[in-house]
């Protein structure tokens, strides 16, 4: 059997390693810390391929192989977009307390739709780059939904597609139609033609 192309995935998190791997099967992804890079890359750009190419550029830099980065975050209509790129750094104060600003800068609001954007961003040590980007479509509840899945704004996302919040459907379900998977899916049709 030919031993497959490896890809460092700039990413901790072992759910988007196992996303990525599935989709990805063609290659074999190997973690950042597998291929001994333990750094954290800032995000430092204005746009989530910014902050995926950036990811992708430094561990590719670092460890000589093709590296894949990726960046997300939640898009609210009634907010201009935010928090968008500062997702994760909403309040300052972790994942709970950006959960209830998100509540309190929509009190009142009745517009309450919202996207997750993914972007990904594949680097090869001979320069070539590619970068695509994933969307998922729902409403932002008004308040946070049951279920013991997911993580960061999953308890307050209802998905269009799902008639549910993330919380609420089990990882597969997610993972079929997330931003995530939707991007990965459109870097794959990109790399292969
Ligand atoms: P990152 O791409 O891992 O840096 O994610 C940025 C932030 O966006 C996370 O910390 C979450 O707050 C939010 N986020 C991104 N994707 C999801 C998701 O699938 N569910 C819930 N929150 C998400």
């Amino acid at each position: 059997m030919q031993n497959k192309t490896k890809i460092v995935a700039a990413t901790t998190s072992m759910g988007k390693l196992r996303e990525m791997r599935e989709i990805l099967a063609d290659y074999e992804v190997v973690s950042a810390a597998d291929a001994g890079f333990l750094d954290d890359v800032e995000e430092n750009g204005s746009t989530f391929i910014e902050n995926a190419l950036e990811k992708a550029r430094v561990v590719c830099a670092a460890t000589g192989m093709a590296a894949l980065g990726d960046d997300s975050g939640l898009c609210v209509d009634a907010l201009n977009g935010e928090p968008g790129i500062y997702s994760a750094r909403y309040s300052g104060n972790g994942t709970a307390a950006n959960r209830q600003l998100l509540l309190k800068n929509l009190e009142g609001q009745t517009n309450r739709a919202a996207h997750f954007t993914c972007a990904m961003a594949l680097v090869w040590p001979d320069g070539r780059e590619y970068t695509a980007e994933g969307k998922t479509y729902g409403t932002i509840a008004t308040e946070e939904q049951g279920g013991n899945n997911g993580f960061g704004y999953d308890c307050l996302f209802i998905s269009d597609d799902l008639g549910k919040a993330f919380s609420m459907v089990s990882k597969d379900e997610k993972n079929a139609v997330s931003h995530r998977g939707r991007a990965l899916h459109n870097l794959l049709l990109k790399i292969k033609n």
